[in-house]
Order: structure tokens, then sequence, then C-alpha cells
């Protein structure tokens, strides 16, 4: 990770990063102000659910696939493929599932 400013995550308000990200990044590259990884990894999987839900097993939720680890691996391939910024190894899935439903921006919000 290359250095960068300390900033707020927009959604959920917790502490985090921003930097330049990698231009080649597709899904999830990092930016100067935004969301911390998890909170990134939510909308990133949100706007996919929009549009497939071939990552999930017949008749699960997000928030219960997330804690399959072949979703977890398949979301990881996703990343490496797109040469995402955020890594598999940073991704607090517990997190992403506690954070899966909170109101976009909703100021105050800490677990
Ligand atoms: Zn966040």
């Amino acid at each position: 990770m290359t250095a960068g400013n300390e900033t707020q995550c927009r959604r959920c308000g917790i502490p985090a990063k921003g930097s330049k990200g990698n231009p080649k990044a597709r899904p999830l590259r990092r930016a100067m102000v935004g969301e911390c990884s998890n909170c990134a990894i939510v909308l990133f999987l949100q706007k996919l659910s929009n549009m497939s839900s071939g990552l999930l097993p017949p008749g699960a939720t997000w928030t219960e696939a997330l804690r399959l680890p072949h979703v977890q691996k398949q979301i990881g391939a996703v990343l490496r493929v797109g040469q995402s910024d955020v890594t598999i190894e940073e991704i607090d899935w517990e997190r992403v599932i506690a954070l899966w439903d909170i109101e976009p921006h909703a100021e105050g919000v800490l677990f």
C-alpha cells in the first residue's frame, strides 16, 4: 500500500487511508476520499448482486453466503483478475456482513 492521507470512511465513519490507487484497478480502486475496504466490498457486491446472483448458492442470502469460504475465494478471484486495490487478505468478512445493511453515509455508526 502506498502512503496516503488520513481520512474517514464516507459510509461507516471509521478512519481510513486515502491514496491515489492503481489506475489499472478495475473493481475497487483506492481513492483519496471514499469508503474503507470493507464498505467498498459491500458496495461492490451490492452492485454486482443487482446484475447477477451467480456467486450465490441457491436460496442463500448474501450475508449468509459471505461466510462461505468458497464464496470468499471467488470474490477474491474477481478482485485479483481486476487488479483491485483491495486484497482478499484485508477484508474482514464479519465486518462486511455487519456493514451490509447500514444506511449509506450514516453518521456515527461504529462497530
Ligand atoms: Zn466503511
